[in-house]
């Protein structure tokens, strides 16, 4: 940092990619000021962010610089291969009870449960007499609804290895006779501690023929990812109620519940109930690992009594961008989550530098953090989950619970964007520069223009000296930790039994 040139701060962030990165990151990124990264004529270390979508070697996560940031944690593909987050959520159950985790059907993981599923098939038999029972079976890590079988007889089910046999959810909520399911996005800034943030917007993905159990081969009608939907013969044609396509963006869809008297915000407090006990299910097998940031896909189905149900959870949820509703969901989404990073980011910094003349121990904290795993983002100040919390109360408000506030990071791309020829023009006559800036420039920026102020939240409780609210960024909502007790559960390890009575208390109210 002390060899930095005088001008460094505006010197643009840098992104790195490779052929998975998914191109609305990169035109987001571009958009807002940032430079690609390119390692012909750049220093190995002179990037900020790396976005790709396969996961990362335990070599990049342990190498990473303080500047750095990967878009992937080590670990988390345990929660989103079928059979891994079947097992995961079983030993929860196990541990903590049916009835707080009863949100995925019915599941059995092929072959080892074989015998278990046959003998659940003849008892359920019996019981329902001459009605059928439905059944689906996947392969464990393919998607996109590649090798799904539908069946009611068992004679028709046909697997190899790594399968899961679920019960069928076969009364799902339907829109003008159309299967739907919800994609959430949930982005973890860490996970020691725990960081939950849940995307208010999202998707929501239809079946383009008409939902009917007795044609369980017709994909177009029971299956709704809409890699397969979008090649069906109705994709373009205006349906009932659903319109033209297969997506709708998940504002809609909670405004068209609205429309039919459903409390659309006891729903999504469900959901987030929901994601929270999936993603402590995983948490503490979780490797340490800072600088990791991890976004998920969330696959809700809602059924006709609206109770949600987990499908499966996404690595690297689609970014592509195929009709109207993912670019106007996808693009804010990728410029949230550089908004969140930020905010985290920010803040970390201005901890460890600010208001303590510390300086030069946060220099010296910078280096030592280099041989091991870098800093990880300052925890949220309590009284902000508080604000949090008290927003989520049915309100008008409640709806956008989280209006677009000023982009933290805006000034910085908007004077890296001003200034970019410049330091362009003054790179060619200087030696090179890092990528990186300095934190206590870095801080001034946002500590005198960007960052939000200290502000009284609705609570009338005022966050306290030292913190800044960050319960959401653009359209993320801070979901976990959600009150003191959750918070002080997930400092010093993380406190999984403390956590779910918490949630208990909340979901019993
Ligand atoms: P993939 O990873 O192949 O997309 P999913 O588990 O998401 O696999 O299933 C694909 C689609 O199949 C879902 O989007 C949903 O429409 C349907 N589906 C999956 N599981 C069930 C289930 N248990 N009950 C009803 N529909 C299901």
């Amino acid at each position: 940092m002390e060899d930095e040139a005088p001008g460094a701060a505006l010197k643009p962030l840098v992104f790195r990619v490779d052929e998975s990165t998914p191109g609305v990151v990169q035109s987001v990124l571009l958009e807002r000021g940032w430079d690609k990264f390119d390692e012909q004529c750049q220093d190995v270390e002179d990037w900020n962010l790396y976005w790709r979508s396969s996961s990362f070697r335990m070599a990049e996560y342990v190498n990473i610089k303080p500047w750095q940031r990967l878009n992937h944690h080590p670990g988390t593909t345990s929660l989103t291969r079928k059979d891994c987050l079947a097992k995961h959520l079983a030993h929860m159950r196990r541990l903590y009870g049916e009835s707080i985790y009863e949100f995925t059907p019915l599941t059995f993981i092929m072959p080892s449960d074989y015998t278990k599923f046959v003998a659940k098939y003849f008892k359920e038999k019996q019981d329902l007499g001459t009605k059928p029972s439905y059944w689906i079976c996947k392969p464990a890590k393919l998607s996109q609804g590649r090798g799904i079988i539908i069946f009611s007889d068992i004679r028709d089910l046909m697997f190899k290895d790594a399968y899961v046999v679920q019960k069928y959810i076969c009364n799902p909520l339907l829109v003008g006779r159309y299967k739907c399911d919800l994609r959430i996005y949930v982005c973890v800034t860490g996970f020691k501690p725990l960081t939950i943030y849940m995307y208010q917007e999202g998707l929501v993905r239809f079946a383009t023929e008409k939902f009917d159990l007795s044609n369980l081969e017709d994909y177009y009608s029971h299956l709704t990812n809409s890699s397969i939907n979008k090649l069906g013969a109705s994709y373009e044609k205006i349906k009932e109620v659903v319109g033209q396509g297969c997506k709708w963006t998940l504002s809609r869809f909670f405004s068209y519940l609205r429309n039919w008297d459903v409390d659309d915000l006891l729903l999504r407090r469900k959901i987030n109930h929901m994601v929270i006990l999936t993603v402590l299910a995983m948490a503490p097998s979780v490797p340490v690992a800072n600088n990791c940031f991890e976004l998920f896909g969330f696959d809700i189905l809602i059924d006709d009594n609206l109770k949600p149900w987990l499908l499966e959870v996404n690595y690297s949820p689609a970014l592509s961008l195929e009709c109207s509703t993912d670019v106007s969901v996808k693009r804010s989404l990728v410029h949230d989550i550089i908004e969140l990073l930020y905010l985290n980011g920010l803040r970390s910094e201005e901890k460890k530098c600010g208001r303590t003349s510390q300086g030069n121990a946060m220099v010296s904290q910078a280096r030592r953090s280099q041989q091991k795993l870098c800093a990880a983002p300052a925890p949220p100040s309590y009284a902000s989950l508080i604000q949090f919390a008290t927003c989520s109360k049915r309100s008008p408000a409640a709806q956008h619970m989280c209006p677009k506030h000023t982009r933290t990071s805006q000034l910085r791309e908007m004077l890296c964007r001003q200034n970019k020829l410049l330091t362009r023009e003054a790179a060619k006559s200087k030696p090179r520069l890092k990528a990186w800036h300095s934190p206590r420039k870095m801080l001034s920026l946002c500590a005198s223009q960007s960052l939000p102020r200290k502000t009284k939240g609705p609570t009338g409780i005022l966050p306290e000296a030292g913190n800044t609210p960050n319960n959401h960024a653009g359209n993320f909502v801070l979901i976990f930790p959600f009150n003191k007790a959750t918070f002080s559960a997930s400092r010093n390890g993380l406190n999984v039994k403390r956590i779910i009575q918490e949630l208990q208390k909340l979901m019993n109210k």
